[in-house]
């Protein structure tokens, strides 16, 4: 798919069994390599994405693009208040390899989350609200420093995804029965979807 100039992804949708798969380690750098970490970064900006995990445009590679905005205090002066924030934000939006979560802080907060993958849905999470996270910035260096704030939740749902997990898997009982509906929506909108493709395809053929 192409808009303008830029190459963009299909973004995968909650019934696709590809989302619960697990990625495997990114070993090299190549031209490949480098030239879907392109289309990777465009596919998030494009639909407005916070971080997108390779897994969702059907990449089994431990790779993930972020774009966190950089918080700002009532002032709008920019607040940053972990090391990762401070090394990261500004320059974003950016590709990493191999993101990895070292340790979770002991304070937890719930926020409300979303997901390129689980459109227009919307429930609170519980996680932990700082962690130490590992990772290679792609074509530049590796660190492992504490991150804080949104960069802390967008590492771990992004992770999360590259274990095969999403969002609405950590969701208390009680916010998961809220949801269920639209869920159940979405899951038969993929299994529409792939009959329409399967007949597509038949006709092709003839
Ligand atoms: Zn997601």
């Amino acid at each position: 798919m192409r808009i303008g100039r830029k190459k963009i992804e299909k973004v995968r949708v909650y019934g696709d069994p590809f989302l619960s798969k697990k990625a495997e380690a990114v070993d090299a750098v190549d031209e490949k390599l480098v030239k879907f970490s392109e289309v990777l970064m465009n596919t998030m900006v494009e639909f407005d994405g916070v971080g997108l995990a390779a897994i969702q445009v059907g990449v089994k590679s431990r790779m993930i693009a972020l774009g966190v905005p950089i918080p700002q205090d009532e002032n709008g002066v920019p607040r940053l208040s972990s090391p990762g924030e401070a090394l990261l934000l500004s320059r974003m939006p950016m590709v990493l390899l191999n993101p990895e979560i070292v340790s979770y802080g002991k304070e937890l907060v719930t926020k409300d989350e979303g997901c390129l993958s689980v459109p227009d849905i919307y429930a609170p999470v519980t996680r932990p609200g700082t962690v130490v996270v590992s990772a290679q910035i792609l074509g530049a260096e590796s660190f492992t420093l504490e991150c804080g704030g949104l960069l802390a939740r967008a590492f771990q749902h992004e992770i999360d995804h590259l274990d095969g997990i999403l969002f609405i898997n950590r969701l208390s009982k009680d916010e998961l029965e809220k949801i269920e509906p639209a869920l159940g929506k979405l899951k038969r909108r993929y299994a529409r979807l792939k009959f329409l493709r399967k007949l597509i395809r038949k006709d092709d053929e003839q």
